[in-house]
């Protein structure tokens, strides 16, 4: 699985961190979420799943 973050939606409100801590980050002074975790296993797909429903701007996408 490949997660990418489209940087223009994101609006850094954080609930993918909430969802899936261990793929995403956000920092105090980040506008932007940060993927930490690009490419990460089959094992954090549900997570990655929940963080796209929760993203109120739809900024999450997976590839493959
Ligand atoms: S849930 Fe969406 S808008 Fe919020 S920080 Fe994550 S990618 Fe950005």
């Amino acid at each position: 699985v490949k997660v990418i973050v489209n940087p223009e939606l994101c609006e850094a409100h954080g609930e993918c961190v909430v969802a899936a801590p261990e793929v995403f980050d956000l920092g105090e002074d980040d506008d932007v979420v940060q993927v930490i975790d690009p490419a990460p296993g089959e094992q954090a797909r549900s997570k990655v799943d929940l963080a796209i429903r929760l993203c109120p701007v739809l900024a999450i996408q997976v590839e493959g």
